[in-house]
């Protein structure tokens, strides 16, 4: 690298993500697939939308793919797909993005939060053992910050009481749990597609996929008005459908994802070399569990004035998320008090996401890393 680069690296912001720069390195792709939509005005269901749902089917491993309108649309259709509603419980966890509950709410069903795995951050499963009761439908596993949670003791515990299993894969694109990527590990999982995720359209967008050809048929259904023809409407269904323009996007996106999945893997390596060491927790990965980075998390008793610390230095650190669901006061209905979740609101104390991106490059992770050491060792002068 020569000086000049470093330099500018040295001073310039690095922000959590960069969506600028992957559009660069692909624009032409990314502009002939929507100029092709442009000109055909089928922004509709045009034929890039099943175009892409194929591709995507085929990428997870997974037999069926329907494309919707958001992550979050995705998960309140399976729900719907697999008839859960008012009386219903369903299972998940409080370390997570409110969407996963909040469909849960939507459909008329009460989430049940269960605390999380110590180190890998995800669904507990014998907490989950341990919450189900006569009302229990369903769990919802998330692969929170791209790690797949442990889907074979879920997936088991669920068979065991006849529990439906909904991957939430919003995080999670590409990740692998003993070989078998996300998607296809469980009756229908859901994808969101908004732009700062792995792979990420230019606007909102969604998934659900599901090795059940009885679960694919209702999410189409219900996505598009619970039509199967232009005037009948079998039941009363959604406008949830995926955008054309958004789905020639996510295909001109999809042949790049490997490479950037890579390049996350190996630039999370470099953050666990370059901070080694350091008074920080470092993320662990489960046996079984191959990672795909959404988010590089780390801990530390002093969560705070190191985010502050790197915020001021333009170095875009964050938090996800600083208060669990269960104490959200969008929740407060339910009753949960502090204290009832412990690993949840201790991770939720201590959590944060350092910069990371495909096109990141070394340079820059490595001022990041400087940062943190050199917060960390400033903290301890004191
Ligand atoms: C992003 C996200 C969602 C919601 O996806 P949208 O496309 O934003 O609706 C749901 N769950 C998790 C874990 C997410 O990160």
């Amino acid at each position: 690298m020569t000086a000049a680069i470093s330099k500018a690296i040295s001073t310039e912001p690095i922000p959590l993500v960069d969506l600028k720069a992957q559009y660069a390195a692909i624009r032409a792709q990314v502009d002939a697939a929507v100029q092709q939509v442009l000109d055909s005005t089928q922004f509709i269901m045009g034929p890039q939308v099943a175009a892409f749902e194929e591709a995507f089917a085929d990428y997870c491993g997974v037999a069926h793919c329907v494309g919707v309108g958001s992550g979050t649309a995705a998960l309140e259709l399976a729900l719907r797909a697999l008839k859960i509603g008012p009386g219903d419980e369903v299972i998940t966890v409080a370390h997570t993005f409110i969407a996963t509950a909040e469909t849960i709410s939507a459909v008329g069903a009460t989430p049940v939060f269960v605390d999380i795995d110590p180190q890998a951050y995800t669904l507990d499963p014998d907490a989950l053992a341990a919450a189900i009761g006569p009302a229990t439908r369903a769990v919802i596993p998330v692969h929170l910050y791209g790690q797949p949670a442990d889907m074979t003791r879920i997936n088991a515990v669920a068979k065991a009481h006849g529990l439906a299993v909904i991957e939430d894969a919003a995080q999670a694109h590409a990740a692998t749990w003993q070989g078998r990527r996300t998607g296809g590990l469980a009756d229908v999982a859901c994808f969101s597609f908004y732009p700062g995720k792995n792979l990420g359209a230019y606007g909102d967008a969604g998934a659900v996929t599901t090795p059940r050809a009885d679960i694919a048929e209702r999410v189409r259904l219900l996505r598009n008005h619970g039509r199967r023809s232009k005037y009948v409407h079998d039941e009363r269904g959604f406008g949830h459908r995926l955008d054309t323009l958004q789905a020639a996007v996510l295909s001109a996106k999809l042949p790049y994802l490997d490479e950037w999945t890579a390049a996350r893997r190996r630039l999370a390596r470099r953050y666990t070399e370059a901070l080694a060491g350091h008074e920080v927790t470092l993320p662990h990965v489960a046996p079984g569990a191959d990672p795909v980075w959404h988010l590089y998390v780390i801990r530390s008793a002093a969560r705070d004035v190191l985010v502050d610390g790197l915020n001021r230095q333009r170095i875009g650190a964050g938090v996800h998320y600083p208060l669990p669901l269960h104490l959200q006061p969008a929740y407060a209905d339910l009753g949960y008090k502090p204290g009832a979740l412990p690993v949840t609101e201790a991770v939720a104390a201590s959590c944060l996401s350092l910069p990371l991106y495909p096109e990141m490059g070394e340079a820059r992770l490595l001022r990041v890393a400087e940062a943190v050491a050199s917060l960390l060792e400033e903290r301890v002068g004191v």
